[in-house]
């Protein structure tokens, strides 16, 4: 606001400052929610960010991360032009080319590969929202070796979720906020889901009838404003979760309606325990599920409305064998006294008090505070319901959950209390986000076993097996994948296993490859388990070529970050606000349990550099490589204007598109229609999205809802209206198990068996995670995890110079008790020593943490001179990385084998297994972090003065109040670089220059 004091003394407020030219809107990626923002330019720059009110996903709300977005598109680690590598790998010495020479270096590369053998390049993605067109490019290419970031991130929760109920946490489901009594919310990375969960307590809270519990080893974020914080030990969830089942079981405490209606409770499972059906679903002989039907005595399809089915009882096969409902086979499995919570107090660390108490308040919630709304609706079988009738408890999780080496089978668990309690997609409960739910699991299945030159893929490389024929193996039963996604060793690794790729490439296990791709992932750093090991990988050489092992890796990025020394050829791209992109249905679309939603970001600003949005770059690449789908037969790109053009006029089936909205010739379709020339305008109009309203009588119930299956089928989403049975017992999982016992044609090697044996069971088992069970408990007695701060997201944030002023370096959090046990006071350095190495971080006591965890904040630590940021920068020599003492591989077992640092099932990497013990620093050693590793060498950080401040905005100062003089300008806004600088004993800082300590936000508990 501009101010003067007038002759009069009155005070004069200039209440309409000039604030911009025009204001353009587009969708924030300051994190993975997809808010939509409008973006206030003025003389073609950036002067304001705000939340966008007509947003379906935010609704005007901003976060302190999007509002920082200003900060990260004037980035002084953006890159400017393309790179070429012209030191060794490490060195960071480059020289910049022209684009026409990267892209035909980069043609040359990939070329020669796909004429020989396709799978020799590798194409790996991390957190960038474009996978539709990734994969699809992926496989027009022909490399099966395509993932993007989920293996590391969330595929136990997502696969879990696909193998039971047909949705997931997160972007395929979410709460209903409006009308739940009861939410429980499990682990959580807080810059995932960041505003729609704010929000959405916020409703919960402000009505004031829910109760919400937070259930997680760390009190921060949600759980700190949780009303009751179950802080369990690490990886133990799932364990707390079976004992809630054995309560609500032993109580009778289910919803046997929902069970029966909607669940496969009722179907019956052979029971022939050493024969080659034991544990699959009886079927008659058109392949229908059966069940007994309890009142004519026999067997009946389960589709079968009229037939009474038996939830219980054994009951003979025509054949002579028997069969039990899986009903039967749960309830003896969770009955089981191992289950009950006084069996599993100690090891989760919860009292069997708690654990029965919120049992009963589960049960009380779900059967005595039924939400009853007076909205007909007709089920999948005609039959007619005057009433949609909830039971409203409601459930959402992610990390932890789904970064242990159990998180698959314990997110199942919670899918299996979810059903038990009738709460999936009721009023009050978890409510599916379309195009969920889907088929269990969704189609297609994965392809690419038979690679071949200049062949594209048969169908996409990433998918959902049915079982073990499904697997990406070859002959022998060896991975044809380079990171061994959907081998015996991880079956059901549905978003591949990115976090594995760079070690298997330097191993040549299963095979070398030839060039590496890589886009948005810093593996260099903070995306990598071993770090130092992974720079290993990236720089070793064949002794006998002089070669690197990874004999060329492309990167493409629009910072400087630790990755990018490490790659030989630099595609520079822009950042969020100068590029097209599509957050579409067939992706991670903007859906909620409402209705439907997709969007777009257009580019709101001009690139000041020589840099190019990577979707273009692929297609570009994909036209000079001729690749099948992005070229006509003659040759001529099908789409000569890059990403838009793609995103408006490509069909992945006739009819189906990357956006939803405005299809057809007239844009009068949504869902399919043929392309529609103005469909990326018409989205602009309306704020960068599309969304479609569910009719109130398609708002729940969806996997068994007349009208909303029919919808969906007319949209794509299913083929056909029959009902998704939501999967307590998981045929699938079954059918690797006989495998691994030696039935069908397809088995596992004989060293897989027992291990395949072991984590697939039909029902959602718990175990210890893997490298708890390996190590010595004695000597690593403390768990260490990492939590997300809602101010960031990954690495971008602590380079952030907005951001960084809240959190400029991590400590290490401990309970005090623990603190004392190790001889540990507040603020003491401590080493935190793991089987595979040791960092060295400052303590912060806190009481909000079980006491056998200790935790820090993920990816604040930095390597010096990466990201733009001073050698001195606090988050390089006070903030540490936990990643460097997390080791990608297992103990090496029996015959000298080590297993990934991942989930049996999926290949989910197990960041938070990590077993430590703390010892305090000898005095000398305080004061800086270590590993400190050699200063990435960058070229300088862009835009900063001489000072190291980055000034932004000075240009943009008031026009009216610089004419007239009547005023204060505004001032230009700064970020530092510096301010929160600190020079450490024993770190040169390069000018000789001493800085006093101190300073820098720590932010935390
Ligand atoms: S929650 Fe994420 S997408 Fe939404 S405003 Fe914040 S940073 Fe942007």
């Amino acid at each position: 606001m501009v101010r003067s004091v007038l002759d009069t003394g009155q005070e004069a407020v200039n209440t309409c400052p000039e604030v911009a030219d025009e204001i353009k809107q587009t969708t924030c990626y300051m994190c993975a929610c997809r808010c939509g923002i409008n973006v206030y330019l003025k003389d073609g720059k950036v002067r304001y960010l705000e939340g966008n009110p007509d947003h379906p996903v935010n609704k005007g709300v901003l976060c302190a991360k999007g509002s920082a977005g200003i900060m990260q598109h004037y980035s002084p680690a953006r890159l400017s032009k393309p790179l070429l590598r012209t030191g060794e790998r490490g060195s960071g010495e480059f020289k910049e080319i022209e684009w026409d020479e990267a892209l035909a270096l980069a043609t040359e590369w990939l070329g020669e590969v796909r004429r020989s053998d396709p799978r020799r390049f590798a194409f790996f993605t991390g957190r960038d929202q474009s996978q539709s067109l990734t994969g699809w490019w992926a496989m027009q290419y022909g490399t099966p070796n395509f993932a993007a970031h989920g293996g590391f991130c969330s595929v136990n929760m997502a696969a879990a979720g696909l193998y039971s109920i047909g949705g997931s946490f997160w972007e395929f489901g979410e709460p209903d906020w409006d009308h739940t009594r009861y939410f429980m919310l499990f682990g959580v990375a807080e810059d995932h889901d960041s505003n729609p969960i704010k929000a959405g307590l916020g409703r919960m809270k402000t009505k004031g009838r829910a109760k919400f519990v937070s259930v997680n080893p760390v009190k921060t974020g949600y759980s700190a404003v949780a009303d009751e914080w179950i802080g369990l030990r690490p990886g133990t969830d799932g364990l707390f979760v079976l004992a809630l089942v054995h309560e609500l079981l032993k109580a009778e405490k289910i919803d046997w309606d929902f069970l029966g209606r909607y669940t496969n409770a009722t179907w019956l499972v052979i029971d022939d325990p050493e024969g080659p059906e034991d544990g699959l679903f009886v079927r008659n002989p058109e392949g229908a599920t059966l069940c007994w039907d309890t009142a004519r005595g026999e067997l009946a399809p389960t589709a079968d409305v009229t037939a009474k089915a038996a939830v219980v009882g054994r009951f003979p096969l025509p054949d002579g064998r028997a069969a039990v409902p899986v009903f039967e086979l749960l309830a003896k499995r969770y009955l089981d006294p191992s289950y009950a919570p006084e069996a599993v107090a100690e090891r989760v660390g919860i009292s069997a008090a708690t654990i029965k108490r919120i049992a009963a308040e589960l049960a009380e919630a779900a059967f005595e505070k039924e939400v009853v709304l007076d909205v007909a609706w007709t089920d999948w079988a005609g039959r007619k319901h005057d009433k949609m009738v909830g039971r409203p408890v409601s459930m959402h999780a992610m990390r932890g959950i789904s970064a242990h080496s159990n998180g698959f089978h314990t997110c199942r668990a919670i899918h299996l209390l979810q059903m038990l309690l009738g709460s999936i997609d009721c009023p009050g409960g978890f409510g599916y986000k379309a195009p969920f739910p889907k088929l269990i699991p969704p189609s297609p299945q994965p392809a690419g076993k038979t690679a071949m030159p200049e062949r594209p893929l048969p169908g996409m490389p990433l998918g959902f097996p049915l079982g073990p024929d499904d697997l990406q193996i070859d002959a022998e039963g060896r991975p044809t994948r380079i990171d061994k996604a959907y081998s015996w060793e991880f079956p059901l690794a549905a978003h591949g296993l990115m976090h594995m790729v760079i070690h298997n490439a330097w191993a040549g296990d299963p095979y070398p490859i030839d060039v590496l791709m890589m886009y948005m992932a810093n593996m260099g750093w903070n995306s990598s388990m071993n770090v130092q090991g992974t720079l290993k990988y990236l720089t070793d050489k064949d002794p006998e070529t002089g070669e690197y092992k990874i004999p060329k890796i492309i990167y493409s990025d629009a910072y400087y970050s630790e990755m990018v020394p490490y790659a030989d050829l630099i595609l520079p791209d822009t950042t969020y606000l100068e590029r097209w992109d599509c957050i579409s249905l067939l992706d991670r679309p903007i859906s909620s349990a409402h209705g439907p939603g997709d969007a777009i970001r257009q580019p709101v600003c001009e690139p000041d550099r020589d840099v190019r949005p990577f979707q273009d770059v692929l297609i570009d690449l994909a036209n000079r490589l001729q690749l099948p789908g992005f070229v006509y037969n003659d040759g001529e790109p099908k789409y000569p204007g890059g990403y838009p053009d793609y995103i408006a006029n490509h069909e992945r089936s006739p009819g189906i598109g990357p956006l939803a909205g405005w299809r057809g010739p007239e844009g009068k379709q949504q869902g399919t229609g043929a392309p529609n020339p103005d469909q990326l305008q018409r989205y602009i109009e309306n704020g960068c999205f599309w969304v479609h309203k569910l009719s109130p009588d398609q708002l729940y119930f969806k996997h068994a809802n007349k009208s909303y299956l029919s919808f969906a089928k007319t949209m794509g989403w299913i083929p056909t209206e029959e009902p998704i049975v939501m999967q307590l017992y998981s045929e699938i999982l079954q059918k690797f198990r006989l495998a691994a016992r030696g039935h069908g044609k397809v088995q596992p090697p004989a060293g897989e068996r027992a291990r395949v044996e072991a984590y697939f069971d039909p029902l959602p088992i718990w175990y210890p995670p893997m490298e708890e069970a390996a190590v010595d408990g004695e000597d690593f007695a403390l768990h260490a995890i990492t939590q997300r701060p809602m101010h960031m997201y990954h690495s971008w944030g602590s380079q952030n110079a907005w951001l960084r002023q809240i959190t400029a370096r991590n400590r290490l959090y401990v309970h005090p008790q623990t603190a004392a046990r190790y001889g540990i006071a507040d603020d003491d350095w401590v080493w935190v020593i793991s089987p595979h190495g040791r960092v060295k971080g400052q303590v912060r006591l806190m009481h909000g943490v079980n006491p056998s965890t200790v935790w820090t904040w993920n990816a604040i630590g930095k390597r010096r001179g990466a990201w733009g940021l001073d050698h001195e920068a606090p988050e390089s020599n006070r903030g540490f990385l936990l990643n460097h003492i997390i080791s990608e591989l297992l103990p090496e077992r029996e015959g000298g084998h080590r297993y990934s640092n991942s989930d049996p099932v999926t290949g989910q990497a197990a960041w938070y297994d990590l077993r430590v013990r703390l010892e305090r620093c000898r005095p000398g050693e305080e004061g800086v972090t270590d590993p400190l590793m050699e200063p990435v060498k960058a070229p300088p950080p862009r835009g900063l003065d001489d000072g190291g401040k980055l000034r932004y905005g000075a240009e943009l100062k008031d026009r009216k109040a610089a004419a007239t003089g009547q005023g204060t300008p505004f001032q230009e806004w700064i970020g530092n670089r510096h301010e929160v600088s600190v020079t450490v004993p024993g770190v040169a800082d390069g000018k000789g220059n001493v800085k006093k300590p101190g300073g820098g936000g720590e932010g935390g508990a």
